[in-house]
């Protein structure tokens, strides 16, 4: 037997610089916070193991003196699912990077969980293959950290989620044993992986993972249109995903949704551009610097709000971006004045041969739908990471956005959509694109944008008050709408309140107390374990 590995011999700091960086994710509460000059809650110490027998050295150790432990990917989520004590030891598993192996013949690769998303992906596209999960994080979040949360890319009405993906994972319990599961492994199978999947740290710290990949499309057409009406783009959406069509990318924006982005005039009589390459391939898109960046997502509403002669002085409104969001109803209203249209954003993969036989059959499912031709489609592949890294321009403002994702079935959505916008009317901007389309049903991407107090003082009008009661309400409408607590984003701490009276905690609590008898993993995640 080897002899047992010393934690001394593994990288690890407790210097202020290295604590901070792992000290939180990209929750907006947690922002909201540090705008307000809220500091945050540093760990004890930050570990970078390089291999999963480290990995179990620091388990065992943190157990030996019932220390709590986090998990760390790359710390995008945003639930909140990465908040230490000053007693956790965080794991940042970074350093476990590497591709074990690249299976052309069984379409498969096993990489290690703390890879980056878009490392992966342009290491399997040299090898002709795609993973096909291309969540907008994709440059800022790991492999390991997808698996914890049951992550979605944009392109999964085609390839699936991350759950649909993963054929086999390894990792370490809470009580430093290895665990390894596979779909196609008898005494496993692929409950042990599924349960796993999504678990947030709470269970194990995933160390590497098995997944399917597929070789990736020599061509795609992606094509722009305008909906009449949100009911004829969701039954068009439906009906789309129903036909067998198969599209890659569909994704139908609400009309304040729809106005945030640049218009395009009809094109009807433009012909179809099948495009040589990939809308599965890393690295396509102009990811470098942009001056669109330089302003808040906002920007685009306030100017046409502008042009309505809403504010007297030009350019005014850009410097009360704050305020403005503090008076959600009047501002929503005025939005609604723009009268935009939805928009639809549709693109299809394969062969040009397939790809023609395809498009008869996505005309057919239309109803409603105006052609905008091929530029909206082109310009979103060219812009489709970007629109988050606008984010923060709002809270430099004053204000505060947030991002609430969910799924239903079809019939649920129209009325699901119109109660999330009417429950936050007085409390934020509320938008909504549906992005992830299944025949069964489709999620829905609420952003929600809001104002306040800032400060650290606190009370009834302040930012992170009207933050916490915005959320709040969306979790009653998602509960009384039997819609998912999440699509992709998954349960952090955000939602653990609520998960905890769902019935299937007990199965959950069971799980936990066989992997991590001593609730060290990640307490409180999931509603498991925690205070
Ligand atoms: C700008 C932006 C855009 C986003 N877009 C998308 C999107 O399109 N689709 C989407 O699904 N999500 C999206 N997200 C959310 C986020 O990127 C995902 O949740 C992602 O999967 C998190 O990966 P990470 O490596 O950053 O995980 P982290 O934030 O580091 O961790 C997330 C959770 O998983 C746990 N964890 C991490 N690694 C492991 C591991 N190896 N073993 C066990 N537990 C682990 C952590 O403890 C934590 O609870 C977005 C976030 C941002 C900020």
């Amino acid at each position: 037997m080897p002899a047992a590995l010393s934690v001394s011999e593994i990288l690890a700091s407790s210097d202020g610089v290295d604590t901070r960086a792992v000290a939180t994710d990209l929750w907006p509460r947690r922002l909201i916070e540090r705008r307000d000059g809220i500091a945050a809650t540093l760990p004890q110490q930050v570990w970078w193991p390089q291999s999963q027998a480290e990995v179990q050295a620091i388990v065992h150790a943190a157990r030996a003196q019932r220390r709590p432990i986090v998990p760390y990917g790359a710390g995008s989520g945003v639930c909140g699912g990465i908040s230490p004590t000053t007693q956790t030891w965080v794991i940042d598993l970074k350093r476990m990077d590497r591709i074990i192996r690249i299976d052309p013949a069984a379409h498969e690769v096993v990489v290690e969980a703390g890879m980056v998303g878009d490392r992966l992906e342009r290491r399997l596209n040299e090898a002709g293959f795609t993973l096909g999960h291309f969540p907008s994080s994709i440059y800022s979040s790991t492999v390991g950290g997808w698996f914890a949360t049951r992550s979605a890319g944009q392109l999964s009405s085609r390839y699936g989620k991350i759950e649909d993906m993963v054929i086999g994972v390894w990792g370490v319990d809470g009580r430093g044993e290895r665990i390894e599961a596979h779909v196609d492994d008898l005494p496993t199978g692929p409950g042990a992986v599924q349960m796993l999947c999504g678990s947030e740290g709470a269970l194990a710290i995933v160390t590497q993972l098995r997944l399917r990949i597929e070789p990736m499309p020599s061509h795609r057409w992606l094509r722009g249109f305008t909906a009449s009406s949100l009911q004829d783009g969701l039954t068009s959406m439906q009906r789309l995903l129903q036909s067998g069509a198969a599209p890659s990318v569909v994704r139908l924006y609400d009309p304040l949704d729809a106005a945030l982005s640049s218009s395009h005039p009809p094109q009807p009589n433009e012909p179809d551009h099948i495009t040589g390459g990939a809308i599965a391939c890393a690295g396509i898109e102009d990811s470098g610097p942009h001056p669109d960046d330089e302003t808040n997502p906002f920007e685009p509403l306030l100017q046409r709000l502008e042009k309505l002669m809403i504010f007297s002085r030009p350019h005014a409104s850009r410097t009360i971006v704050g305020e403005a969001l503090a008076r959600p109803a009047l501002l929503s209203g005025l939005l609604d004045r723009l009268d935009a249209k939805p928009r639809f954003i549709i693109g299809l993969e394969g062969s040009a041969d397939d790809i023609h036989q395809r498009l008869p059959v996505v005309r057919r499912s239309l109803v409603g739908a105006t052609d905008l031709g091929a530029a909206p489609g082109e310009r979103w592949l060219s812009h489709r990471h970007r629109v988050s890294y606008r984010m923060s321009k709002v809270f430099a403002a004053g204000g505060w956005v947030d991002t609430c994702e969910t799924a239903c079935g079809w019939a649920e959505v129209l009325p699901l959509y119109r109660a999330m916008r009417e429950a936050l009317r007085d409390l934020a901007v509320v938008m909504c694109h549906f992005s992830h389309a299944y025949i069964d049903g489709c999620s829905l991407y609420f952003t929600f944008a809001g104002g306040g107090t800032t400060g650290s003082e606190g009370g009834p009008r302040s930012s992170l008050s009207r933050y916490d009661l915005a959320w709040e309400r969306a979790l009653l409408v998602l509960r009384k709408h039997g819609a998912a607590l999440s699509h992709h984003h998954g349960i952090g701490r955000l939602k653990a309140h609520v998960a905890r009276s769902d019935g299937t905690m007990t199965v959950l609590a069971a799980m936990k107390r066989a992997l991590d008898p001593d609730g060290i993993l990640n307490p409180g995640v999931l509603g498991v374990g925690g205070p």
